[in-house]
């Protein structure tokens, strides 16, 4: 029979659950149209379930945003230029950033004043968190990502800091960090992948470890989904990442005794248990 483990902890982390009350809150509270700058999480439910429930439209740009209304910004944060845009359009801001996103933009900010370069290790350099933290110097900070680092010249190491997306897989991580430390001793490292990352990748690689076969569950924009997938094949399992139920391949789970499964941290449970109800159909439990 085949056995079903749910990895824990799992699901929505603490700067998701609070972006998600942030908007509540601003709904309730406020007569003004409500709009969201880009998702407000990375994953397509929340942001449909949001949009419909709170009657609130998710936008691409402050120019599409009319006068009069408030913007939120979603967990990612973003640019100072953004905020100034929003500013200079007489739009009230309700930031719905993650304090520990916004803990990088303050490192990257107190760098730049120091006249330090920065390079910010990254899955990719378009993710909404890697454009915020970037913009709050761009004349210093360099994105780069993990594949890239290793081909990456670092001119004056002395004066160079290194920091990380917070989201980032912690084994992948490690290797670059190890690689740039060994080549460039004299070189500042400060990671900030942030502790519900960390955690949710621990209990991932201690089951594929154990169990060799994991679902994820999460949006193929989700950084932190990818990198539970990441740290499960890293560790040796083979790893499928699905948005939803409808996503599943019955021939993955052939000869499959133990199903190990997470959730990103965007990932609603209602979307988790679908994709358990449609295995133990598919495995016929
Ligand atoms: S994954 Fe970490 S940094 Fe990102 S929103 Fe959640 S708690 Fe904040």
């Amino acid at each position: 029979m085949t056995k079903i483990i749910v990895a824990n902890p799992h699901g929505f982390c603490f700067g998701i659950t609070r972006a998600i009350n942030v908007a509540v809150k601003t709904s309730k509270n406020k007569d003004k149209p409500i709009f969201f700058l880009g998702e407000i999480v990375h994953n397509q439910h929340v942001v449909d379930w949001l949009e419909s429930s709170l009657k609130i439209k998710t936008v691409q740009s402050i120019n599409e945003i009319p006068d009069g209304s408030i913007v939120i910004i979603r967990a990612h944060g973003a640019t100072p230029q953004v905020f100034q845009q929003a500013k200079d359009r007489g739009l009230e801001i309700v930031d719905a950033s993650c304090p520990l996103v916004l803990r990088s933009h303050r490192t990257v900010k107190d760098l730049a004043s120091q006249k330090k370069q920065i390079i910010f290790l990254c899955n990719k350099i378009d993710h909404d968190e890697t454009v915020g933290v970037v913009g709050e110097a761009p004349d210093f900070a360099t994105p780069v990502t993990l594949d890239n680092i290793f081909d990456f010249p670092i001119n004056n190491p002395k004066d160079t800091t290194v920091m990380t997306q917070t989201t980032l897989s912690t084994i992948e991580t490690q290797k670059a960090l190890l690689f740039i430390k060994n080549k460039y001793p004299q070189i500042t490292i400060l990671p900030h992948i942030c502790q519900a990352t960390t955690d949710r990748q621990q209990a991932i690689v201690k089951l594929a470890k154990k169990y060799h076969f994991i679902i994820i569950v999460g949006s193929p924009t989700s950084a932190n989904s990818n990198s539970l997938k990441s740290v499960a094949q890293s560790s040796g399992a083979k790893a499928y990442i699905v948005d939803n139920a409808s996503e599943l391949q019955p021939e993955w789970f052939l000869n499959q005794k133990d199903i190990v499964i997470s959730s990103g941290a965007s990932t609603p449970e209602s979307i988790l248990d679908k994709v358990i109800e449609k295995i133990k159909l598919i495995t016929r439990q």
